[in-house]
Formats: structure tokens, sequence, C-alpha cells
């Protein structure tokens, strides 16, 4: 290997998702000299497949589990919002909100049971009841016959956040080809997907790529942390839409019955993705199975829609977590150090900005920042595209 590639960082991050990029981007902007590895495409994992809803602890409260982290994530919607106007603590001006607010609806026979649930203090404070002027179009019909609440949630764009979190950084942003990386104490040797190698002396690793974290802490020989994968079977579908929804719908638990948000593809349709207990149940049921549970689930929660001549998908993706003993959802980010190598999931791509704070946190305290790396010219990765953006994920029944 070429000495003229060698260089020194403090830090190397492997991943480019939202959580990999936030922590970039925070590192950066605190003096630290950062770089990031992705083996794909920027996006490519999980972040492509969300849903971009920043949940501001709704879910959390009404499951009556109101704990220190759901009060966290409570400002992650005004942090995420400042962002976006400019004035946050990272520049997400360039992302793309696609609503302002996310909804919670009932069906006529839950109402009682939603009321119930507003009628918490806690509740009252983050959700505004709808009256029929205010109702977003969609639940304007007359069919309608339930209740609606706004919900302090904006939604995001995911892929548009990738890219204002990425482009300012993109020199420090590197497409290693992932079967070229070894490890050996505090050096990485790797190669970009041009066959150019490079030789990366770090002072701290930050393991950030998600589900490739197990093949990651395998390849450096640690057993801990160990990782979960969650499945879902998430559904997508377009034509016959003229609205778009953002909105959960309560059901007989407290995991929404399921949650719509709304996204276009190439040619501008309007494309509805659905998750929340359809998504989840649905990793029990084949995808025939699954096409017919998310019609049977539309038709009956919103029967006004005209949905003979819709395109379908399903999308089989999983969560990948910091293990928990009976395999629930962690309540928040996770991370942990060993041997200068941090791993972390954020759990939630709306807790990003909190897993960031504290991985500059825990590196900032711990080493001194080298001053002027230059960096080389590198291959950069490209974007990764959404999934309702590829036509092979259609079909019409
Ligand atoms: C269907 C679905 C819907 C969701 N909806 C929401 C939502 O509405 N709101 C919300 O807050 N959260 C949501 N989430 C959770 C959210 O998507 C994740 O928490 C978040 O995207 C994880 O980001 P990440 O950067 O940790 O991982 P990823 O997005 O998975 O990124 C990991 C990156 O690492 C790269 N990589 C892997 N291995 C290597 C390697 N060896 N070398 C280099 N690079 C590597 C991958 O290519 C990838 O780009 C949803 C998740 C799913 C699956």
């Amino acid at each position: 290997m070429s000495v003229d590639n060698a260089l020194a960082v403090d830090v190397v991050i492997v991943g480019g998702g939202v959580a990999g990029l936030w922590t970039l981007a925070r590192l950066r902007q605190s003096g630290i000299q950062a770089v990031l590895l992705e083996s794909d495409a920027l996006g490519a994992g999980q972040t492509r497949y969300a849903q971009g809803i920043i949940h501001g602890g709704t879910k959390y409260a009404l499951t009556g589990k109101l704990t220190a982290s759901s009060e966290a994530v409570a400002t992650m919607p005004a942090l995420w919002r400042e962002c976006h106007e400019g004035v946050g603590e990272i520049d997400l001006s360039a992302a793309i909100k696609l609503s302002d607010a996310h909804y919670l609806w009932s069906t006529s026979n839950l109402s009682s049971r939603i009321s119930g649930f507003f009628a918490s203090k806690v509740m009252r404070a983050r959700t505004r009841s709808l009256d029929k002027t205010a109702r977003p179009t969609l639940f304007a019909h007359p069919e309608f016959k339930g209740q609606i609440y706004q919900l302090d949630e904006p939604v995001f764009d995911t892929l548009s956040v990738v890219r204002a979190l990425a482009e300012p950084h993109r020199q420090a942003i590197l497409d290693v080809a992932a079967d070229t990386v070894q490890c050996q104490n505090n050096t990485l040797r790797l190669a970009d997907k041009s066959g150019q190698e490079f030789q990366l002396n770090f002072k701290k690793l930050v393991l950030m790529a998600g589900q490739g974290n197990q093949a990651l802490l395998r390849q450096l020989k640690m057993q801990e942390p160990a990782m979960q994968l969650r499945p879902l079977k998430m559904v997508m579908l377009r034509g016959g839409l003229s609205d778009t929804a953002y909105a959960h719908c309560l059901g007989a638990s407290v995991n929404p019955r399921v949650t719509i948000t709304s996204h276009r593809d190439e040619q501008n349709n309007i494309v509805w993705y659905l998750g929340g207990q359809l998504a989840e149940d649905g990793v029990h049921r084949d995808d025939a199975e699954q096409l017919l549970a998310a019609k049977t689930e539309l038709s009956e929660l919103i029967p006004w829609l005209q949905l003979e001549h819709s395109e379908w998908g399903i999308l089989n993706i999983n969560r990948a977590e910091v293990r928990k003993p009976d395999g629930s959802r962690p309540d928040t980010f996770f991370v942990a150090e060993h041997n200068n190598v941090l791993t972390a999931w954020p759990t939630k791509m709306a807790l990003a900005p909190l897993l960031a704070a504290r991985v500059v946190d825990m590196i900032s305290g711990a080493i001194s920042a080298t001053d002027n790396t230059v960096l080389p010219e590198w291959q950069q990765p490209e974007y990764a595209d959404f999934p309702w953006c590829e036509a092979d994920r259609w079909s019409r029944s």
C-alpha cells in the first residue's frame, strides 16, 4: 500500500444512514476530523424505507409508559423543525418537509377509547382535536364518522434529509468496497470502489451501519453489544389516490392499526406507504395474504377510496437495534464503547440528533482533535433511491 494514501483522522464512522451522517456533521462542526465510509449508497439501509415521521412521544404516551426517554423524544419535533428552518444545530433547510403534522384518527366505534387517551394531560399538550373545517382533505369526506386529532409530529422526506446532511461533508465520505476493510488496532486498511487503497489511522471507530453492525462486530471479534432484527412487511400503493395522508388509525391495541404516509414516485404520482400493526402482523403472512390484508383494512377504514385500478408493492425490511432480552423495541437510542469502538443504533430516525449529541460528548471529552487533515481525492458514494421509485417493486394485484 502506498504511504501516500495513509492518513490520520480522529474518527471513522461506518454507515451512511441518517445516524452516521448526523453524527459526521456534528463531529466535524466540533472541530473533530471525522470521515465516513459507506459501502452501498447513502441512505440505502433502513433510512430509505422509513416513513419519516418525527415522533414526539405520542406512541409512548399511548402505551401509558411516560418515561425519561419519552420526554427526550418530545423535544425532537421542535429540534427537527429548527434545523429545517435553518436555525438549528444542523442546516436542514434543503430537506423536504412532507407534512407539518401527523394525524391520529379513530373509526366511529373506537371514539370512546380515543377520548379516554386524550383525557390525559400529557396527550392534551401534544395533540389538538380538529373540527370539520380543519380536517385534512381525506377526512373531510362525508362518509368519515370518526374523530381526528393533530399530533405535533412533522414528516420528512428521508432521502432529502440524507442529502442535506451529506452535501456539506461530501469530501469526508468514502465509497468503500465493503469486503476490503480490515481493522487492526487503530488502523483501517481499505479500498474505494475504483480500487484505490487507503490506510486510515483513527482514534475512535464508530459503527453506525444499521444491520451491517453485526458483521462488523464479528470482524472485530467483539461479542457485545448484541443486535436484534425486528422485521416489517410494509405495503405501498399508487393509482386512484387523490389525497395525501399522514395518519395513524387507532385500533383496539395501543399500536396504531395502520400508519399511512404519502410520497411521490418518479412520475409524481401519490404513493401511500402503510406501516403500523398491519406491517408488524404482516411478517406472518405471505405477500398475497398481506396484500389482501391491506386492501381489507383500507376498505374498512377508508371505505370511500376507489382502489380498483391501484398498483401495489410489498416491502420486507428489518429494523436493526440493540438486543433487548424480550425482543421488544428499545425505548431510545443505544451507544456503547469498547476499546475505542463505539457501536450505535438510533432505534428511530427521529432520535438521530440525540444519538449524535451523545457520541460527540463521548468522543470530544476523550480525544484532542487533530489539526487540518487534508483529505485525499477518493471516490464518493451515490445517493440511494426510494423503493417506490423502482419499477420492479410494483404489481397490479
Ligand atoms: C419500514 C420502516 C419505517 C420506519 N419509519 C420510521 C419513522 O417514521 N420515524 C422514525 O423516526 N424512524 C423510523 N424507522 C426507523 C429508522 O428508519 C431507523 O432507525 C434509521 O433509519 C436507522 O438509521 P441508521 O443510520 O442507523 O441505519 P441505516 O439507515 O440502516 O444505515 C446504515 C448504513 O450503513 C451501510 N453499511 C452497512 N454495512 C456497511 C459496511 N460494512 N461498510 C460501510 N457501510 C455499511 C448501509 O449501506 C447503510 O447505508 C423506520 C424503520 C423502518 C424499517
